[in-house]
């Protein structure tokens, strides 16, 4: 846990989240403010500040994650009219939370 990192926080339960998930190595919670009818982030529990600084080790992990987002579109019922899944990377890249998390939006009518 990094302190003062506001995810590790949500993880951690000291701060409420809206959780649509929660497993061994990874959690996912609904957007504060939401871009899209859905928009949830997804979370692993491990601190990472960003996509690059991904090791080898954490490739299973972020495969994961992508697992948990498909599974979620499913039942959150946008798998078949389609979503979007992606990382923000770094100030230039419009990350604002220093801890990687991936973006699912979608719900579009
Ligand atoms: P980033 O720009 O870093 O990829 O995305 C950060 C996302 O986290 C933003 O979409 C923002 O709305 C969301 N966010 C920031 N603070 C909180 C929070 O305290 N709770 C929740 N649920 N989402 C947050
Ligand atoms: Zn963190």
């Amino acid at each position: 846990m990094a302190e003062e990192c506001i995810f590790c926080k949500i993880i951690n339960n000291e701060i409420p989240a809206d959780f649509v998930y929660k497993g061994e190595r990874i959690v996912a919670f609904k957007d504060i403010n939401p871009q899209a009818p859905i928009h949830i982030l997804i979370v692993p529990k491990k601190h990472i500040r960003s996509i690059n600084d991904l090791t080898e080790e954490d490739a299973p992990l972020v495969a994961e994650m992508i697992m948990v987002a498909k599974q979620l579109a499913k039942e959150l019922g946008t798998a078949e009219r389609g979503y979007k899944l992606f990382f923000n990377v770094e100030k230039g890249g419009g990350q604002l939370i220093f801890h990687i998390h991936l973006h699912l939006v979608g719900g579009w009518k």
